[in-house]
């Protein structure tokens, strides 16, 4: 919530000429609030487009949730974990398809089928996991059993796996796939220029009036903005963040990405910032960096087509392709050091 509030206000509009007219509307999904900014429509029409939007996205919210009982995604997940298959909807279809590609093209460390391991940690829960940590033996069984997209067939839309260990949880990346859709809802109810924004999370249609849409790049260190960057219609920011949702003992944070080859949380790195024109890809690429750390973010961006990217390790070095860096103007008031790889 900390996080939406404060990231509302990363979008900086140029100035709008007099008969441009723009539209602003906030609404609450996915426990974050999604800021809707659309120009060159009447009021009527955008408003209209945000509710149709806004419906899709509580559907989302119901159906793709990994641990709330009544959606589909936890119904899919019971029955896979019997051995069974079991029909899905076209809603739920891409999530799946998606993410048996994006975790191909990661190496495996982007991994939606690790929703026991992530379960294990305590994270399946709207507050943050508190009291005596996981036995740690019981989650790298979890891990060592080696649920992967890989072991699920979908034909059609039947769905199965070879792997009962397989619990779907598209947290890593349904954001992107969310607002994925809900550009291409905007874009054929007629929107030509809009930008969607969930928590700084976001994806772009069209111009800020003639202008680029200048947006910021979260800053995990301080929950403020760490740069800006421009970004030209359906162009699309996400950044994966492993700091806000941790859970701690003994003065260790055990953060909410999770390394698939191990099942242990990840330490070395606090976040990654992608720009690509597929929004779920950013996202789950963002989140695969993030496993990648510092030693081999750079190799996985380029296996998963990532041009622009950026990472903060836990020193706060901040590492970056040189087109990133080309692209990105840093808060002139922080003292960073940045370290140019990849590319
Ligand atoms: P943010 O919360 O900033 O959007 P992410 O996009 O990385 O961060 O999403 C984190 C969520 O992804 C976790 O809460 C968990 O549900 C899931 N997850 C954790 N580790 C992985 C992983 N290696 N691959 C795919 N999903 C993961
Ligand atoms: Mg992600």
């Amino acid at each position: 919530m900390r996080r939406a509030l404060v990231l509302l206000g990363v979008v900086w509009l140029a100035a709008c000429g007099p008969a441009e007219v723009e539209y602003k509307e906030t609404r609450y999904v996915f426990g974050t609030l999604v800021e809707f900014i659309i120009r060159g429509v009447d009021e009527g029409k955008a408003k209209r487009a945000v509710a149709a939007v806004d419906r899709d996205f509580q559907r989302m919210h119901k159906d793709w949730h990994a641990w709330k009982p009544g959606g589909e995604l936890v119904a899919l997940n019971e029955t896979l974990a019997k051995g069974e298959s079991r029909t899905v909807s076209d809603f739920v279809l891409p999530l799946l398809e998606q993410g048996q590609a994006f975790e191909a093209k990661s190496g495996g460390l982007f991994n939606p089928a690790i929703g026991a391991v992530v379960n294990a940690w305590g994270f399946h829960a709207d507050e943050l996991p508190k009291g005596a940590l996981p036995d740690f033996d019981e989650i790298r069984a979890l891990a060592a059993k080696q649920p992967s997209m890989a072991d699920v067939k979908i034909e059609g839309n039947r769905v199965s796996s070879t792997n009962t260990a397989v619990r779907f949880d598209f947290g890593g990346f349904a954001k992107g796939v969310a607002l994925d859709m809900a550009a291409s809802k905007l874009k054929a109810l007629g929107i030509e220029h809009a930008i969607v924004n969930a928590g700084g999370d976001l994806n772009t249609i069209g111009d800020a009036g003639k202008r680029l849409w200048t947006v910021g790049i979260r800053d995990p260190r301080d929950w403020g903005v760490i740069a800006s960057v421009e970004l030209m219609g359906g162009e699309n920011l996400y950044t994966s963040g492993n700091y806000e949702r941790f859970r701690e003992a003994d003065g260790i944070r055990y953060a909410h990405i999770i390394d698939p080859r191990t099942g242990m949380a990840v330490d070395h790195t606090v976040s990654a910032s992608v720009i690509h024109e597929n929004g779920a890809l950013a996202d789950a690429a963002a989140t695969a960096l993030i496993v990648a750390g510092p030693d081999d973010w750079a190799d996985v961006a380029r296996a998963m087509d990532i041009t622009y990217a950026m990472l903060v390790d836990k020193q706060g070095t901040v590492y970056a392709t040189p087109e990133m860096l080309a692209r990105v103007k840093f808060e002139t008031s922080k003292e960073l050091t940045i370290v140019e790889s990849g590319g």
